[in-house]
């Protein structure tokens, strides 16, 4: 084999010869490995594709003996073109047999052939088979015939995925390409859905591989890296990139990567090989994402998603169509699939067709978490590599609680589904039932429920839970969904209709808390080494005034002729609530000055998030009207256990002893020094933490609208008294630091529904 015969582009027009021909399958594949075989001058190549069950199995071959076709098959950890398959990287070889993961296979005669290339056939990353070519002779193949091999192979990937080849498997091992995924993550948003693949950027399908002029296609290739270029500059420019959650940072890092010469190369080379200018970028973009699949170093990872960002870009500029999929005409039952998104590009699509969200990257506490839960939408985060495994219009289903994705599930798995999915809509029926139902433990012990909300589509689950009103509302939110800073007049207008949309029930409007993990991209941002216990939330207000004053000046115009309640974020001392306090008492006295007619009445809070409140709690609690308790904060600052960070973030339990007595001092002070006390974290909203909290002497709880109906049904069976007396017991105790099982057993001894 003297380098490839007529080069690579007479192979691909052969082969464009051969795909388009009206034959048997079969016929089709034993066609192209002819040709192959021809124009390399290798005396042998064989295909093998990649089964459902993980088994390579060979499907064609010239040169080999005939009767090992679908009889031949290798386990992906076994052989060459296992090792090839596993690794999704080309191999060459002089002696292949002195390899050690060589596997003889006695029905091929293979022992007569020494050197041996073969390389992956990839598809979006994924492997769907693996195509060899085998010599005589003991020689090393060059970089272009391993070139050459690799852009053959793209031939088959789109034979093997358009399912052709189906018709020729084996009885009862079916090709890999459709087979059903079961992936885990983390849950965003609770929720089962069932319905069909939507890419949030959906792949540019390329179907023109083979190129018909290739000066042309070189011509394509520089005009679009040309404009995807100008088009990155003037984004970066316009300084107006929020929207779809590209912050300026990662503009620049494309834009590094745009003018990287090491990636431009490759694709320039793949045309030079006779392919199409947007098959060159698919070659490249398909190594790129097989390398991800294969990547776990965060940092490396991070950058090969920039070179497969990029890739898209130029794609859909090749193809002349928008990186985003348009937010019109949205399938029915469509499952929301991304590597990552911003709240507003969620907000954009039609909620009616929403059935589901999946996200590559997206944690519990991200903000498309918070606009996912707001909007009833199940979501799972950190679903490593789902948009790679994934087509366009696959069968899919989310399930946010358990965070888990059934991809093409089975029919008998979606069946399962489908039940749960029917069983929650009874459950929450039965929810729905308890509505007006009042929210008084056995023993009578009045609790009052209330939502967090954040948006306005919020609020309508204040009437549809019957809650007692809005015990945190989350401010920053409206700030992170838009793409710019809201005017004092846009925040007036939210907080006036928030108040019209309550109808009278209280609502805690906290401040702005920004900084830390919840980032504006639009504002600057400063570089700090820990941004959770940086320059953040009432920090900023007080450092900055202007933000808060115009915001504290909405919230008491809006509040005119309301009973108006705000609420500091991240305080750590009795004195930031001092000068917090002067704000509004300068606020109020501009307003009324300019004749603008004050609230019926104002209160003003604190969250208790920062444990040094905790050590003066009684200055605090006799300064303020009233305090609620950030449990996600608290947690976090408790055990010096970031809340973003999983790994960490899971391994303090908020139901050990050392944090139930902490959270006990905060009611107990609260109580004893008649200070109203709320506990509006996410612990509230689950059964058995709300179970605890009552236990401590909590009698205001405040979480999503999702976790009232369950809540209130775990304490209208909850004896109030028994719990107190049990938490106390459990708390003097020597046991085990965390209480959980302990409390899951005083539950289960006394029918608490949890
Ligand atoms: C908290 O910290 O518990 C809280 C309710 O606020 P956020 O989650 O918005 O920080
Ligand atoms: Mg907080």
């Amino acid at each position: 084999m003297r380098g490839a015969l007529g080069g690579p582009r007479v192979l691909l027009r052969r082969l464009r010869e051969v795909m388009a021909e009206p034959v048997h399958a079969q016929e089709k594949l034993d066609r192209i490995v002819i040709q192959i075989a021809a124009n390399m001058v290798a005396e042998v190549c064989s295909v093998y594709v990649m089964r459902a069950d993980g088994v390579l199995e060979l499907y064609a071959t010239e040169g080999l003996k005939r009767e090992a076709v679908h009889l031949t098959a290798m386990r992906a950890d076994e052989g060459l073109v296992g090792l090839i398959a596993r690794e999704a990287e080309p191999l060459a070889l002089s002696d292949a047999q002195s390899h050690p993961a060589f596997s003889y296979r006695p029905e091929t005669g293979e022992e007569i052939y020494h050197a041996f290339l073969g390389v992956p056939i990839l598809r979006a990353g994924n492997t769907l088979g693996v195509l060899v070519v085998q010599n005589r002779a003991h020689r090393l193949y060059s970089e272009e015939e391993i070139e050459a091999l690799q852009t053959t192979a793209m031939v088959l990937a789109e034979l093997i995925a358009s399912g052709e080849l189906q018709a020729i498997a084996t009885p009862g091992a079916d090709i890999a390409i459709r087979r059903p995924l079961h992936q885990r993550g983390v849950c965003l948003a609770d929720g089962v859905g069932l319905g069909h693949v939507v890419l949030h950027e959906p792949r540019v399908v390329v179907k023109n591989l083979i190129a018909e002029d290739v000066q042309r296609e070189v011509q394509r290739l520089e005009d679009a890296i040309a404009a995807m270029r100008a088009a990155i500059d003037k984004l970066i420019e316009r300084g107006d990139v929020a929207h779809h959650g590209e912050h300026r940072d990662v503009l620049e890092t494309v834009r590094m990567f745009a003018n990287d010469q090491g990636w431009l190369r490759r694709i320039r080379e793949a045309v030079l090989t006779g392919l199409t200018a947007e098959a060159a970028v698919e070659r490249v973009q398909s190594d790129t994402r097989a390398r991800l699949l294969r990547q776990t170093d965060p940092y490396l990872r991070e950058r090969l998603h920039d070179l497969d960002d990029l890739a898209n870009r130029l794609l859909h500029t090749l193809a002349g169509t928008d990186l985003a999929t348009s937010r019109e005409g949205l399938p029915e039952n469509a499952i929301l699939v991304a590597r990552s998104m911003g709240p507003a590009a969620l907000l954009d699509y039609d909620r009616a067709h929403l059935r589901g969200v999946i996200l590559e990257e997206g944690g519990p506490t991200s903000h498309i978490a918070i606009v996912a839960r707001a909007l009833g939408i199940p979501a799972v985060g950190e679903v490593e590599n789902i948009t790679s495994l994934v087509e366009q219009g696959d069968a899919i289903i989310v399930d946010g609680g358990a965070g888990e994705v059934q991809i093409r599930p089975a029919p008998d798995v979606e069946a399962a589904y489908a039940e749960k999915a029917r069983l929650r809509a009874r459950r929450q029926e039965q929810y729905r039932s308890l509505r007006d139902v009042p929210s008084r433990t056995r023993d009578g012990l009045e609790i009052d429920l209330n939502i967090n909300a954040g948006l306005i589509v919020d609020m309508p689950h204040l009437a549809e839970t019957n809650a007692a009103g809005v015990g945190l509302f989350r401010t920053e939110i409206q700030f992170m969904v838009a793409q710019r800073l809201p005017t004092t007049g846009e925040q007036l207008a939210l907080y006036a209709s928030v108040l019209e949309a309550a109808q009278g029930l209280p609502v805690t409007f906290r401040t702005l808390d920004i900084g830390g993990d919840k980032v504006l991209p639009y504002m600057k941002q400063v570089e700090e080494e820990n941004p959770a216990l940086g320059w953040r939330a009432i920090r900023i207000g007080l450092d900055r005034p202007g933000l808060l004053r115009s915001q504290v000046r909405a919230l008491l115009r809006a509040g005119a002729g309301h009973h108006l309640r705000i609420m500091f974020p991240m305080v750590a001392t009795v004195e930031e609530f001092e000068m917090a306090k002067a704000i509004v008492a300068r606020e109020e006295a501009h307003l009324a000055r300019h004749g603008h007619p004050p609230p019926a009445s104002l209160s003003l809070g604190v969250m208790v998030e920062v444990p040094s409140l905790l050590f003066h709690i009684d200055e605090v609690a006799r300064r303020v009207d009233f305090m609620s308790v950030g449990s996600n904060d608290l947690m976090q600052f408790l055990f010096a256990a970031d809340r973003e960070n999983r790994q960490v973030s899971a391994r303090f339990d908020p139901l050990c002893r050392p944090a139930l007595r902490a959270l006990k001092v905060v009611a107990e002070r609260a109580d004893a020094l008649g200070c109203p006390v709320t506990v509006c974290g996410e612990i509230g909203g689950r059964p058995l933490e709300a179970m605890a909290l009552i236990g401590l002497g909590y009698r205001r709880l405040s979480m999503s609208p999702s976790a009232v109906g369950p809540v209130k049904a775990m304490l209208l069976k909850l004896d109030a008294g028994a719990i107190t007396a049990e938490m106390e017991r459990l708390l003097a105790g020597d046991g085990d630091l965390s209480l959980r099982k302990a409390l899951l057993r005083f539950a289960e001894a006394n029918d608490v529904p949890l």
